[in-house]
């Protein structure tokens, strides 16, 4: 079980959460250009990366937040959870 600290709501079972894609690659486009394709692509089609990754998780059954989220694969760590809206900067396994 993923415990995963929601900045507004405290710590929180993963079963309230939906898992929103990697952080790792830009989203499609929010337009019309964008196909289910892209999404499905962009949500469910992924590698799986041995350590910290980014991710977005939505707090469904809380405050209904966006949330960006470092977890560890190897065992599940949440090495960092903040609002999606500030960005992948500075997170674990940021490069820049
Ligand atoms: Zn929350």
């Amino acid at each position: 079980m993923i415990q995963i600290p929601c900045p507004w709501c405290g710590p929180r079972n993963e079963e309230e959460f939906s898992y929103g894609g990697s952080a790792e690659a830009p989203m499609p486009a929010l337009d019309s250009q964008s196909t289910h394709g892209d999404w499905h692509a962009h949500v469910h089609v992924r590698e799986n990366p041995k350590g910290p990754h980014r991710e977005y998780w939505h707090h469904t059954a809380g405050c209904e937040r966006w949330l960006l989220v470092c977890r560890d694969t190897r065992d599940n760590a949440i090495l960092e959870c903040r609002d999606a809206s500030s960005g992948p900067e500075g997170l674990p396994g940021d490069e820049a």
